[in-house]
């Protein structure tokens, strides 16, 4: 499945430096051809300040302000990829929306996302730019997402972009049968990415690899 992004409009910068970025996905295991050209096709500057919009093709996070991040492209890819891989992408929540730039590109692989920021204004930096793609088929919440959403449960696929030091319960619970979550689980310095699988009653998990990601914090904030 896939949701075309509109780029009407929406300045480019060079194929150059897209393609070397394409690169360093593919060289450090990035294999899936679907989640490549979603990111290819994925504008990451328009998630940036003006200020550091020449950096959005580099493999790093960047500071969007309230003392949060833009995920770096390769654990976007990577985060995307493992859900993709393991199952069916109908109905995929996600916390922690940030500025949107995971959002979109799972939006495009994705029937429908529900996406869950606690900052506010955050939250609206979002839903515009992922109306400027053109992406429709998202939902927003603005509050604590470790609660998940019950109402458009169960999920095929829950992603978390900001890890807490125990996987709260009821993501687990909100996991549809086959439902996969991924999530960074652990303190400050460090984390370790787990992809979670439910079968049943049972959750099987295979940890992926050492990540970087903000703390899961609890409560929404206004502004
Ligand atoms: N997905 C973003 C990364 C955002 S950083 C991207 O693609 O770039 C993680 C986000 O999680 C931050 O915006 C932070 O405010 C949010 N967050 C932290 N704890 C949260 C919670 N309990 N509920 C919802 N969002 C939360």
């Amino acid at each position: 499945m896939q949701n075309k992004i509109n780029l009407n409009g929406i300045g480019m910068t060079s194929r150059r430096t897209r393609e070397r970025l394409l690169g360093r996905l593919m060289d450090q295991g990035i294999q899936s051809m679907e989640v490549l050209d979603v990111i290819r096709s994925t504008p990451r500057h328009i998630f940036l300040d003006e200020a550091l919009s020449h950096r959005a093709y580099e493999d790093v996070a960047l500071p969007i302000g309230f003392n949060q991040t833009i995920s770096q492209p390769y654990v976007v890819a990577k985060m995307t990829e493992a859900l993709l891989r393991s199952g069916p992408l109908e109905k995929v929540l996600e916390i922690g929306t940030g500025c949107g730039y995971q959002t979109a590109v799972i939006a495009q692989l994705a029937k429908s996302v529900y996406t869950i920021e606690r900052i506010r204004p955050l939250m609206e930096r979002a839903k515009k730019n992922l109306k400027l793609l053109g992406l429709r088929n998202i939902d927003f919440m603005h509050g604590d997402g470790s609660g998940g959403w019950e109402k458009y449960g169960p999920y095929d696929a829950i992603l978390t972009t900001a890890a807490p030091q125990q996987i709260p319960g009821n993501l687990l619970m909100q996991l549809a049968d086959g439902g996969r979550l991924i999530i960074p689980v652990g303190g400050d310095a460090r984390q370790e990415l787990q992809l979670i699988t439910r079968e049943g009653g049972e959750f099987h998990t295979t940890i992926l690899e050492a990540v970087r990601f903000v703390p899961l914090l609890v409560g929404s904030l206004q502004h």
